[in-house]
């Protein structure tokens, strides 16, 4: 038994006495993480200028002094309605921030370069807040620290049941509003058994597509949601209907509510439908092989850029990392210079161009003709099993004619196996051994 951390997601029902407290304590967050940005720079402006006495606030340092601030003559009367625990927490969000911001400068984190916090202003930024202490979850309702007991809209008898039998504990509680619905997410630390592998000892290469949702080295397809693209189709309906209605009038505010409502079911349906094939994945294999898709390069073609935002890329990833490790499986990462869609699955020969418009992947070089994301595919699996990628072109090539002549791959022959892939450099493996990453 190990403990996992996950949250739990629930629609809320809030009366309008709730609904307010709920707004006001957004507000408060909001207010205190700005408050604290504003001391933080202060205290970076006055370093700059030569005092190199002055301390960078901490959360902890920070929260002490609005504690006395907040009474004081230039303090907020509102402070006794709020639970003390959220300025604490947007306090903690803020240190992450800076964190976050002081590593990326340094090249000490991975990914996309972090800016330096920003203000949050009202309407524009999320409403959100985080709660600690006692909250509990009943069967159709939560209780919450100075907001009290709200109704659910969803049924959680199954988690109490976990609850109270101690093998789930309850850490924190995230409050958020989407549209005019209020969401609750609450952390908690749950035993679970986790599985040293998952007994599937195959290996699998998810090519991520623009067409379809996910293409799957061993053929399956997975089709993007139907509802996702009915629900596109009327955004784009509730959207022109909102900016032909005069600014100001009353028209148009109902207008914006009804499309704010519209994008969170989208929402819901995208993450709904990515939880299924996450699980699904680390569920019934032994090895999946992704892509590192540098997201923000491609998010530069605008059209691309909506589908691969809709099939939620990042999202996509995060999920399978700790699913994976929830029912041992385990995620591979292939190196982002890998030309997975380029490359023939059979002959290992890359292309030097393939226009993206290019459905079918041919091969000049030994005539395989392939779906393209199919190949892109079988070409990840391969990335960490180089035999796979022999066998799978075998099987799944659509014109069979030249299947035994055609040239194949040399290189390791242990697919299937179950044992950590090594890195042999061969066709179709990575670059550098180093760049072999298991998340
Ligand atoms: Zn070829």
């Amino acid at each position: 038994m190990a403990m996992v951390r996950q949250a739990l997601r629930f629609a809320l029902q809030p009366n309008c006495r709730q609904r307010r407290s709920l707004a006001r304590h957004a507000g408060a967050s909001r207010f205190a993480y700005n408050w604290g940005l504003e001391r933080e720079r202060a205290a970076l402006e006055a370093r700059r200028a030569g005092d190199s006495t002055v301390p960078l606030p901490s959360a902890m340092s920070q929260h002490r002094e609005w504690n006395s601030w907040k009474k004081g003559p230039d303090g907020v009367p509102w402070w006794p309605e709020v639970s003390k625990c959220v300025p604490q927490e947007a306090f903690r969000d803020l240190e992450r921030g800076m964190r976050a911001f002081w590593e990326s400068r340094a090249g000490k984190r991975p990914g996309p370069q972090v800016h330096f916090p920003r203000f949050k202003k009202k309407g524009r930024s999320r409403d959100s807040f985080r709660l600690t202490g006692a909250i509990h979850l009943h069967r159709r309702a939560v209780t919450l620290p100075r907001v009290g007991t709200v109704h659910l809209s969803e049924d959680a008898t199954r988690w109490v049941a976990r609850i109270e039998g101690g093998s789930v504990r309850v850490t924190a509680a995230t409050l958020s509003r989407e549209a005019d619905r209020w969401f609750v997410a609450l952390a908690v630390e749950a035993e679970r058994e986790i599985p040293t592998s998952n007994l599937a000892s195959d290996t699998i290469g998810v090519d991520l597509g623009v067409l379809a949702l996910a293409t799957l080295s061993n053929g399956t397809i997975v089709p993007g949601p139907k509802a996702l693209r009915q629900g596109l189709r009327r955004l784009r309906r509730l959207s022109r209907a909102h900016s032909r209605k005069r600014r100001g009038s009353r028209n148009r505010a109902r207008a914006a509510r009804r499309l704010a409502r519209h994008q969170a079911r989208i929402a819901a349906i995208r993450r709904d439908h990515l939880h299924k094939l996450t699980t699904q994945l680390a569920k019934t294999h032994g090895w999946i092989v992704v892509e590192d898709l540098n997201v923000r390069g491609l998010l530069g073609n605008r059209r691309l850029a909506r589908s691969l935002a809709d099939s939620g890329f990042g999202e996509f990833r995060r999920q399978l990392a700790y699913k994976s490790q929830w029912y041992g499986s385990h995620l591979v990462v292939a190196d982002r210079w890998f030309p997975s869609s380029k490359t023939c699955s059979r002959c290992a020969t890359v292309k030097l161009e393939l226009q993206l418009s290019e459905r079918r992947y041919h091969c000049s070089n030994c005539g395989l003709d392939m779906d393209r994301d199919l190949n892109a595919a079988i070409n990840l699996a391969g990335w960490a099993h180089p035999a796979v990628t022999a066998s799978a072109a075998e099987t799944l090539t659509a014109c069979g004619a030249d299947r035994k002549t055609g040239p194949r791959p040399a290189g390791g022959c242990e697919s299937g196996t179950g044992i950590a892939p090594e890195p042999t450099g061969s066709i179709g493996g990575p670059q550098t051994p180093d760049a072999f990453v298991t998340v």
